[in-house]
This record gives C-alpha cells, structure tokens and sequence, in this order.
C-alpha cells in the first residue's frame, strides 16, 4: 500500500511506520525549479520509502522526470532528463552529521514538520548542471549582435543558487 504523495512530513514518525509514498508532484509547485527550467509545465514522478536502519531514519526512493533547460550558449531550450536515487538519513544536528554510521545523506530535521516537496526539490537542483548548455557547439551559426546579447545575459557562478546548493551539501557529507 501506497499512500498520496504529502506535503509537510514527520520523517521520524513515517519511518516508524514504514510509510511508502508514490506519486507526482507538478513543477509549477517546485518554486526554485520552476525558476530554473525553460519550461514548468510537465510532472516530477516520485517514489519515497521511510525506514528504519539500526536505530536512524531513513528515506531512500527515485525521482524521475524530463526537463527543459535553457542552453546558456544560444538561449534555445533543451530536454534533459532525470534519473536520480536518493538516499536520506535523519539528523537533528550538523554535529551528528559528522558521526553518520550509515551511507547517505544526511537530511537535517529539527523535529517541526519539513517540507517534502523541498526535499524532493533539493535532489533534482543537484542533479542540474551549474551552466546548462548543448554538449555540442550550438552558437557557430548565430549572428555577433546574439552574442553581445549572451554576455549579458550568461549567468556568472557567484550568482548560480544551485552551485552554492551543492557546496553545502558537500560540506555535509
Ligand atoms: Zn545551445
């Protein structure tokens, strides 16, 4: 038995439940990824399981979807696709982090209720590129006036959410 994918989650309490989540979230209900694609139309298909292992929480599940990114060479949109699997384990300290006994992520929760979807949010924006572009040279043909409008236009590292996203994530392994 499956339930209905929720929104604000207890993880402690599912995983002593064992709850098993499958379902789709809409993009347009993803705020940060929705800001990010060419295009927030379309679903992200997601199946969650809650448990225990040895006395910590976990949450292990698959995310998959089909994105379109702006390339940010020559502005045209792209698909790219996500196949991720993530497994999470639950801490109430960045200081227990550190003594993780088990191999995953770990995933901060204070005892209020956290977002699911935020969760769900955080593993697709690492899974994204920093600078989303066509992997073959997609600007030979566009004219120098496009180009001045690129340099413009072309995000600069310092200003990427997502590459900060992932430095924080790396500092917490
Ligand atoms: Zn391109």
């Amino acid at each position: 038995m499956s339930d209905k994918l929720p929104d604000l989650i207890d993880p402690l309490m599912l995983a002593e439940r064992r709850a098993v989540f499958n379902g789709v979230i809409n993009v347009t209900a993803l705020e940060r990824l929705s800001d990010f694609v060419a295009d927030s139309d379309g679903v992200v298909n997601v199946d969650a399981v809650f448990a225990k292992q040895g006395k910590r929480a976990v949450v292990s599940g698959s995310i998959k979807t089909q994105l379109k990114l702006e390339c940010q060479s020559c502005l045209q949109d792209f698909p790219w696709p996500i196949d991720v699997h993530f497994k999470l384990a639950v801490v109430s300290s960045l200081q227990e982090t550190d003594k993780l006994e088990i191999d995953a992520e770990p995933l901060l929760f204070d005892g209020e209720k956290l977002s699911f979807n935020s969760l769900i949010e955080d593993e697709i924006l690492l899974a994204l590129p920093d600078y989303p572009r066509h992997d073959y040279d997609c600007i030979t043909r566009r004219s120098s006036q496009d180009r001045d409008y690129e340099t413009q236009t072309t995000r600069s590292e310092a200003d990427n959410p997502f590459s900060v996203l992932a430095k924080l994530k790396k500092t917490g392994e």
